[in-house]
């Protein structure tokens, strides 16, 4: 039996749920879990703002924890491995974005927490392709956010060829804001933090950052023309217009947080410097052994606040009021 924390019906506090996970099919892995981060898309879940959610639903996509046992398929996994595990647990293999190494834009993609018991439990399964063995220099607990929170902000950064040099501006200091600014500054990058709260700037410089501006119309619009790549992680609109202003020429706007509202994007903001406008939601195996591996070789850790999976709701309701400092952590 799983021993896991599920919502039985929308938005309810999770509780104790066990259920019999039957026989391990032979392209899968099951992990013995030992850390789960708290990402904003559980408590999405949860209160089922996607409309796609099926309960009892066990949240939780950014996983670390150790083989426990392996199908008959499965190679390059051995019990005791110490691995992670995040938002995708499954793809359909065949397609030409699978066979490209896009297996995160495959349109058969499956998540780990949605019509799947995710890692809120002592266990949880995935497809062995989305199983990622974990570099020895990382810490389980602070890894764990790397596996979805990190992704989402390295993935753009890593896509459109940020390196030595790339002046990128992130906007929203939090859970993948702060992770953002950890990645640039490994990278090379000039890094500037947009914050709407003064008190973080001391924190945004210690994370990278070696400018610090309003993430407002005003302090977008003093970084005029500075940035080769703007990243938003706000899940508040954001002015369109003045974040394009802050792009030099040629450069990129990329939400990677979404408030529901439409973004503002005048014709005339993007022709004039030919800006682009792109978005990015996690990133495919390849792609998280690259961030991971650069997490291990610069020492980008996820700021955590660790709690027992007894008090799983408790990290919910953290995480659903923004008090998280920056990620909540199960430990089993
Ligand atoms: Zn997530
Ligand atoms: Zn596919």
């Amino acid at each position: 039996m799983t021993n896991a924390m599920a919502a039985l019906s929308r938005r309810a506090a999770l509780t104790p749920f066990t259920y019999e996970p039957g026989p391990l099919p032979a392209n899968e892995v099951e992990i013995a879990v030992t850390h789960c981060g708290i990402c904003h898309s559980d408590v999405h879940l949860v209160d089922d703002d996607w409309g796609l959610s099926r309960y009892p639903l066990v949240p939780g996509h950014e996983v670390v924890g150790e083989v426990a046992a392996a199908g008959a398929e499965v190679k390059g996994l051995s019990a005791g491995q110490r691995v992670g595990l995040g938002w995708q647990c499954g793809s359909c293999g065949v397609c030409a974005l699978c066979k490209a190494g896009n297996e995160h834009l495959c349109g058969k993609s499956e998540a780990t927490a949605v019509w799947h018991h995710g890692g809120f439990a002592d266990r949880v399964r995935s497809d062995a392709r989305f199983v990622i063995p974990l570099p020895a220099a990382l810490s389980s607990e602070t890894a764990a956010p790397l596996l979805c929170g990190g992704v989402t902000v390295f993935s753009p950064l890593h896509r459109l060829g940020a390196g030595p040099g790339t002046r990128v501006g992130v906007v929203g200091i939090g859970g993948l804001g702060h992770l953002a600014l950890q990645f640039a500054r490994a990278l090379g990058c000039e890094v500037t933090a947009f914050s709407s709260n003064p008190g973080k700037e001391a924190e945004a410089r210690s994370f990278g950052a070696t400018r610090f501006l309003e993430s407002s119309t005003k302090g977008l619009e003093s970084a005029r023309n500075s940035l080769d790549l703007l990243i938003s992680t706000l899940h508040t609109p954001i002015d369109g217009p003045a974040a394009l202003s802050a792009l030099a020429a040629r450069g990129t706007f990329c939400v990677v947080g979404a408030s529901g509202k439409p973004i503002d994007l005048p014709a005339f903001s993007l022709i004039g410097g030919e800006k682009s406008v792109t978005g990015s939601a996690i990133g495919s195996p390849s792609t998280i052994r690259a961030m991971l591996d650069l997490a291990a070789a610069k020492g980008v850790a996820a700021v955590t606040e660790s709690m027992p999976l007894a008090r799983a709701e408790e990290g919910i309701q953290r995480v659903r009021n923004g008090r998280a400092r920056y990620r909540v952590v199960l430990a089993m």
